[in-house]
C-alpha cells in the first residue's frame, strides 16, 4: 500500500463545486489585486479567528516581518525565537533587519521553553516571536508574563497552528500580532502561496496595510513599502475552504487519536506530547524515536513500505551549513533539545483525507519495526 503526505487533489474533489465557484467569481469579477474577494475573506477570516484586523500578504515569512517592522522591530534590535522551527522563522527576523536569538525548547511540546526566555533577554531585546510548532500552541501565557515585565513585544508564528488554541487562551488574543501561512500543506491552505496577518491593534493593521501595497494608502500616495498582497483568486479558494476548517481540524485530531491508540505500546518511539485543555490541530503528528541513531533506520524502513514519512526538521537551525551567514544572531545556553528534536523526528502522514486503511498501515509498519528493535 501506498500512503501520501498530503491530500491536495482529495480534498479538492471534495469541495470542487464551493472552490470552482468562487474561482469563477473572482475571473468574472475582472478585479485580481486587492479586489472585492480579498477584502471579503480579510472579514471572514477576522471573525472566525476572533481578531479585530485580518491582513492578507504574499506568504507567511511576509506575514512575519511585515508585522516585525510594523510593530517597529528593526536594525539592533534582538528577536527571541527557538531552533527547532522552520527556517522562515528566522529569516523574518533577519529580513526585519534585527538580530535572530535562539533558546532552547521544552523537551516535551518541542514549543519554545518560556524558561529559558528570561536569561536571553538583554537591553536589546524588543519582541519574543513563539511558534506555534506542529499544530499546538505555545504556553503564551508564561511567554506574556515575561513580555509584560520586560516591557516586549510578541509575534506569534502560527503557519502550523491555525484553527488551534490554548487552555485558557485563544491565538492572538494576548499578542501583538499573528502571523499565518496558507501555502498549501499548511491546515488552511490554498493553490500557491498566501499568508496573513491577525492583530487587534489599528496602527498594526493601517500599517502592515499599507507595507503590503507600496506604502499606499491612498491612490498616489506613498511611503516606504513592498508588494506582498495576497491575490483574489486565492482568497476565494480560502474563503471556500475556510468554512470546513474547523471539521478538518476535528478529522485531525480523530486521526490523532487512532494514532496514539495504536502505537501506544510501542517501546521504541515517543507519541507527541498533547497538552490537557488545548486545541492541538496536528498540522503534523510527529513522533521520536527514543534513540535518535535509530531515526533514520525507522524513516527508511516506512519509505520502504509505501508509507511518506518525513522528517520536520531533521537540521536545526543553527545547524545549517554556513550558519548565521554574517547575519546578527545569538545562541543562548544549549540546544540540546532542539538537536535531540532534530536527530529523532519522524512525522507520519498527517491529512483529514486520510482513509481508515491508510490510518491501520502506517499504524502496522510503525508497530513491526518497533518489535523488530527487540
Ligand atoms: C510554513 C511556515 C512559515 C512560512 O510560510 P510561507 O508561507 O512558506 O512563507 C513560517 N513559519 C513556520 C513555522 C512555517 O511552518
Amino acid at each position: 500500500m501506498e500512503v501520501g503526505f498530503y491530500g491536495h487533489v482529495r480534498q479538492y474533489l471534495n469541495i470542487k463545486d464551493e472552490i470552482d465557484a468562487k474561482i469563477r467569481e473572482v475571473l468574472m469579477s475582472g478585479k485580481y489585486v486587492q479586489g472585492p474577494m480579498l477584502a471579503a475573506f480579510e472579514k471572514e477570516a477576522a471573525a472566525y479567528f476572533g481578531s479585530r484586523h485580518a491582513i492578507g500578504v504574499g506568504n507567511g515569512t511576509d506575514a512575519l516581518w511585515l508585522s516585525l517592522m510594523a510593530l517597529g522591530v528593526g536594525p539592533g534590535d534582538e528577536v527571541i525565537t527557538h531552533a527547532n522551527t522552520f527556517f522562515a522563522t528566522v529569516e523574518a527576523i533577519w529580513t526585519a533587519g534585527a538580530a535572530a536569538v535562539l533558546v532552547d525548547c521544552d523537551p516535551r511540546t518541542r514549543n519554545i521553553d518560556p524558561a529559558r526566555i528570561e536569561a536571553a533577554v538583554t537591553p536589546r531585546t524588543k519582541a519574543i516571536l513563539p511558534v506555534h510548532l506542529y499544530g499546538q500552541c505555545a504556553d503564551m501565557p508564561a511567554i506574556m508574563a515575561i513580555a509584560r515585565k520586560h516591557g516586549l513585544l510578541v509575534i506569534e508564528d502560527d503557519a502550523q497552528g491555525i484553527d488551534g488554541r490554548g487552555d485558557t487562551f485563544r491565538q492572538g488574543e494576548l499578542s501583538d500580532a499573528v502571523c499565518t501561512s496558507f501555502i498549501i500543506q499548511k491546515n488552511l491552505g490554498c493553490f500557491g502561496d498566501g499568508g496573513m496577518v491577525f492583530t487587534n491593534r489599528d496602527d498594526v493593521d493601517a500599517t502592515v496595510r499599507k507595507l503590503r501595497n507600496h506604502g499606499s494608502a491612498q491612490r498616489d500616495h506613498h511611503s516606504y513599502g513592498f508588494n506582498s498582497r495576497l491575490d483574489d483568486l486565492q482568497a476565494g479558494v480560502l474563503s471556500a475552504k475556510i468554512r470546513h476548517i474547523s471539521e478538518w481540524t476535528d478529522q485531525r485530531i480523530a486521526i490523532a487519536r487512532l494514532y496514539d491508540a495504536g502505537l501506544a505500546e510501542c517501546s521504541h518511539i515517543e507519541r507527541p506530547t498533547a497538552l490537557p485543555g488545548y486545541r492541538h490541530v496536528y498540522h503534523l503528528y510527529v513522533i521520536e524515536t527514543r534513540d535518535a541513531a535509530k531515526r533514520d533506520d525507522l524513516l527508511g524502513f516506512l519509505t520502504a513500505h509505501g508509507v511518506d514519512a518525513k522528517t520536520h526538521y531533521s537540521i536545526a537551525i543553527h545547524r545549517q551549513e554556513g550558519f548565521p551567514w554574517g547575519k546578527p544572531c545569538r545562541i543562548e545556553g544549549s540546544l540540546a533539545n532542539a538537536e535531540k528534536n532534530a536527530a529523532s523526528c519522524v512525522s507520519l502522514p498527517m491529512f483529514p483525507e486520510l482513509r481508515p486503511e491508510e490510518i491501520q498501515y502506517t499504524i502496522e509498519k510503525v508497530c513491526e519495526w518497533d518489535a523488530a528493535q527487540g
